[in-house]
């Protein structure tokens, strides 16, 4: 009897018309399916994809893990549509390629399929790219190139704004910049990291601009239970005394609670600590007549606030405010009227014990 957990035809054949038969490697796409040529062939499909396992399906695979069924390990809930490099890829680099990420790849990848068929859209291979923030003042569209280990390579689509100077300037500053710059926050992965050393870029490969980035481990997510007991607070940021007194909050709720107040502080505006605080106000002015690229720098902001340290002014390692946020799975802004001074956002998030949580967060903007 085979050990394997194998995939029977129809799973394998589900899983691929779900992501409509595409590779769902971010940036890849690769259709996977298409006429086979030849003499006598005239009635058949070459199928160049795999359905490739999350868990492994096998002991010795890569990402096995022994608290799974083989029914689950069988399910379509562990498999992940891929081209064949990039289903070799993910198998060679497994311990870079978690069961998380993978998990959220498919998710992305169905989602995008289903967006395309609800808009009866052409396959936009720009829409698979990922907006990527470098320091504070860097924003791009990349696309994933390869991830080894600890280092990842992206090719640059364009920047946001007209800077094509600045990732150069940045590495070549790498030296002098501000620590607390030294991150990379990518969308698609909802991952952001410290990088290490100064960021290589390879023109070599075709006049496309390649940038390799060496970073850190990621930040371990806290469980919300760990956050401890606080006094609540109105949506106006004072005490809530609608319980007739001071109410005490504790575990998700007050991590819930602690959103607000990390997202709404302003960067360089707390008196303890210059390097407290968040750039949404900014962020806000600078994109809300653009709603969809708001919500997507609005996510990489608290993608940071969740998984990048920092150094405070007074020199201490300082573990991310929001380190209780495993995944920032989207943020949704239904609209950009302030109302009292705050910023209606819906979030969906993974909290570092993988419970999701979903729910709406007021966050103070400074107004014009
Ligand atoms: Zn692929």
């Amino acid at each position: 009897m085979s050990k394997r957990d194998d995939f029977t035809e129809a799973t394998k054949r589900a899983m691929a018309e779900r992501v409509a038969w595409r590779c769902s490697f971010p940036g890849c796409g690769k259709i996977t399916i298409g006429p086979r040529m030849g003499q006598g062939e005239e009635k058949k499909s070459l199928n160049l994809g795999e359905a490739a396992h999350i868990v492994a399906a096998a002991k010795d695979g890569p990402r096995f893990d022994n608290d799974t069924t083989p029914e689950f390990r069988r399910s379509i809930d562990n498999g992940i549509w891929m081209c064949r490099a990039h289903a070799r890829f993910i198998d060679t680099d497994h311990k870079e390629y978690s069961v998380e990420t993978l998990r959220l790849w498919k998710i992305q990848a169905e989602e995008q399929a289903y967006k395309n068929l609800k808009l009866q859209d052409n396959y936009n291979f720009e829409s698979r790219r990922t907006l990527i923030a470098i320091g504070f003042d860097l924003l791009l569209y990349g696309t994933w190139s390869s991830v080894k280990g600890n280092e990842w390579e992206f090719i640059v689509e364009s920047y946001l704004e007209d800077s094509s100077n600045e990732l150069k300037n940045y590495s070549d500053g790498f030296g002098s910049i501000e620590v607390n710059q030294r991150f990379i926050s990518v969308e698609s992965q909802g991952d952001a990291r410290v990088i290490k050393s100064p960021i290589e870029i390879d023109y070599s490969t075709g006049g496309s601009e390649l940038f390799r980035v060496k970073i850190e481990d990621k930040v371990i997510a806290k469980k919300p239970s760990g956050v401890g007991a606080t006094i609540k607070l109105g949506d106006d940021g004072d005490l809530d005394l609608s319980g007739g007194g001071i109410t005490r909050i504790s575990g998700v709720e007050a991590a819930i609670q602690s959103i607000a107040t990390s997202a709404g502080t302003l960067y360089g505006e707390c008196f303890f600590d210059k390097t407290a605080g968040s750039f949404i106000s900014e962020l806000f002015h600078k994109y809300k007549d653009d709603v969809l690229l708001l919500e997507s720098v609005i996510k990489l902001e608290m993608i940071r606030l969740s998984l990048v340290p920092r150094i405070s002014s007074d020199n201490k390692n300082v573990t991310p405010p929001l380190s209780f946020i495993k995944e920032i799975v989207s943020v949704n802004i239904p609209s950009v009227v302030l109302v009292d001074s705050r910023l209606l956002m819906k979030l969906k998030l993974v909290l570092g014990d993988e419970t999701e949580w979903v729910g709406n967060v007021k966050v103070f903007v400074l107004q014009k």
